[in-house]
């Protein structure tokens, strides 16, 4: 995960309104008053090994993150000397480049109790405005494997009724669920300073000045921010909600086949992915490194009584040549 609209509620009225230079002189106002917004609040060794920066997240860094949650029960979560190690061994698995510019733009990981999401990447800035990010974590992750935790979060979109659905992602069963928030969330930090995408989130648009026209891996496949481009945006995509943050979901689960049918006819790889053109690449990403890197599966298959649906078998059929270069590029 990574930003759902709106990250802070007083920004919302300012950014979603209009983009008239009054408004965006309130926007950066208001992120300017946030004391988690700046590098300088943090204390950060561009040159300590990334390991070094797991630490407990500071009172300002979890008040952000329960504004942005509205989840007063977080709270600063120390991993163990063993999961430290693991933790170690997965940041191992990422590629080089990307291990380079976590090094010198990554500037915390905290480890955060009672997270309902697989975790957080926010921006933050220096007094140059250059970008740098945090990582915020749920420890679970580190005791869940990927593939029961990517079903329990495409499964948290929808409501249950008597329909007899269920989804089942199977990335298959060597790995811990941290590997997927490895992947999806680092793919956040890559994107908020190179702009794989025009930008991770509206907030950063303004806050850089950057029009939203479409990139590489964009274009052709969104109209805009977190709209699909004709074509591939499907009925109740924007109603889905994920993990029950922000309301409980309304989609019943036998929408469930229907939704995975158009799915398939588009680039994401999950309906996660269908949020914005971030999260598109952000799990597309994990999608692609995982299967072509790493040589785990993923596949998603819908069960019900009268049907099994194995929807991903095809997804790299469904990714143009320009997509695929990116994320090789990506993945070295
Ligand atoms: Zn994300």
């Amino acid at each position: 995960m990574k930003r759902r609209l709106p990250f802070v509620a007083i920004l919302a009225a300012f950014v979603l309104s209009s983009c008239s230079t009054s408004n965006q002189t309130k926007t950066l106002a208001a992120i300017d008053a946030i004391p988690a917004k700046h590098l300088e609040n943090y204390s950060f060794d561009p040159l300590t090994p990334l390991i070094s920066r797991i630490k407990p997240a500071p009172e300002f860094a979890l008040s952000f993150l329960r504004t942005f949650d509205r989840n007063d029960s977080e709270a600063a979560y120390v991993p163990s000397d063993s999961q430290l190690q693991l933790i170690g061994e997965y940041l191992k698995l990422l590629p080089p480049t990307r291990l380079q510019l976590l090094q010198y733009r990554l500037v915390a990981i905290y480890f955060i109790d009672h997270m309902k999401e697989s975790g957080v990447t926010d921006w933050v800035y220096d007094k140059d405005h250059k970008i740098f990010a945090t990582l915020y974590v749920n420890p679970r992750t580190l005791t869940t494997n990927i593939s029961d935790w990517l079903t329990y979060k495409e499964s948290s979109c929808f409501a249950s009724d008597n329909s007899s659905v269920a989804i089942h992602v199977d990335a298959g069963s060597e790995y811990l669920a941290f590997l997927y928030v490895l992947l999806h969330e680092t793919t956040h930090v890559v994107d908020y300073v190179t702009h794989v995408t025009p930008f991770v989130e509206p907030y950063v648009g303004v806050f850089e000045g950057i029009k939203a026209t479409n990139t590489t891996f964009t274009d052709h496949v969104w109209a805009s921010y977190g709209r699909p481009a004709d074509g591939f945006d499907f009925a109740d995509r924007s109603k889905l909600t994920f993990f029950g943050i922000g309301k409980a979901p309304t989609v019943p689960l036998s929408r469930v086949p229907q939704l995975y049918h158009w799915l398939a006819q588009t680039p994401f790889v999950t309906l996660y992915a269908a949020q914005s053109w971030a999260e598109d690449l952000a799990d597309c990403f994990m999608w692609y490194y995982l299967t072509q890197k790493l040589g785990q599966p993923f596949t998603i298959k819908i069960l019900s009584a009268s049907h099994e649906l194995d929807l991903y078998t095809s997804a790299p059929s469904q990714q143009n040549t320009e997509r695929l270069k990116v994320l090789e590029t990506l993945s070295h």
